[in-house]
């Protein structure tokens, strides 16, 4: 019984710490939107509205949690990264999201683009290539509750034909040249970004909008990505 108090002590001292930790993530969340994203000209309100509302620190390793909220991108392991917060809001805007919209996301990463995707429309599907982020990705999506995301292990490149035709298509791994499969499986009227140019150099960030009689592709903005590979990886 003695021991009884210390211990609901220690349990509400810690329960302290968490919710003023989370306080403090969210605190650090609406400046980065405020400083990093609208001062950059990101004006979409369902965009600015899930990078608030998406809890970046949940989606990179425990090394990294301090860095969450700044300004670059981070090291998710196995040699790769999740974009920059003001690169995902920028795509994110790009594509002209509505609800009721499906989305492909090929390079899932830590899972933290499909995130955003999804808190803006219907329902997305996402490609990740290397096993052991696949299967991190899809244990997050549970435990945080993002019913309306589905991620595969596999190539992109090939994007997901049995789900096609999508609404919009984001490519979040650097592509020396735009997959024809992608564009087949876009609708009429869709949208995809990639990034598009030599391997590990600057890339172009290409808009890409499918008319009924033609494809219009624009170059929006210089960036750099880890390359998109065609090597299924364990
Ligand atoms: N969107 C991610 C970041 C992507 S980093 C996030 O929010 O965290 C690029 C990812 O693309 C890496 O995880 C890499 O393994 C993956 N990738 C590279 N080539 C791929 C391919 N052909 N198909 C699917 N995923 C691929």
């Amino acid at each position: 019984m003695m021991i009884k108090v210390p211990n609901i002590a220690l349990i509400l001292v810690f329960l302290a710490f968490q919710v003023q930790g989370q306080t403090n993530f969210a605190s650090q969340r609406e400046k980065m939107v405020r400083t990093q994203i609208k001062t950059r000209g990101i004006t979409n309100p369902v965009t600015l509205y899930a990078m608030l509302n998406v809890p970046r620190h949940e989606f990179v390793p425990d090394s990294q949690k301090d860095y969450s909220y700044s300004d670059s991108p981070l090291p998710i392991g196995k040699g790769q990264t999740i974009s920059q917060p003001f690169i995902v809001a920028y795509m994110t805007q790009a594509l002209k999201l509505e609800s009721t919209d499906k989305v492909l996301e090929v390079g899932t990463g830590s899972g933290y683009q499909a995130a955003v995707l999804a808190k803006i429309v219907d329902s997305v599907y996402t490609i990740e290539i290397i096993k052991e982020l696949a299967l991190s990705s899809k244990k997050k999506m549970q435990t945080l509750g993002y019913s309306n995301i589905t991620v595969k292990w596999g190539d992109g490149y090939n994007g997901w034909p049995n789900k096609a035709p999508f609404d919009a298509i984001m490519v979040t791994a650097g592509a020396e040249s735009i997959p024809q499969p992608l564009i087949d499986q876009l609708k009429v009227g869709g949208r995809m970004i990639i990034p598009v140019g030599p391997h590990y150099g600057t890339r172009q960030l290409v808009l890409i909008i499918k008319k009924k009689n033609k494809v219009v592709k624009k170059n929006v903005m210089l960036v750099r990505f880890v390359p998109l590979t065609r090597k299924i990886r364990e």
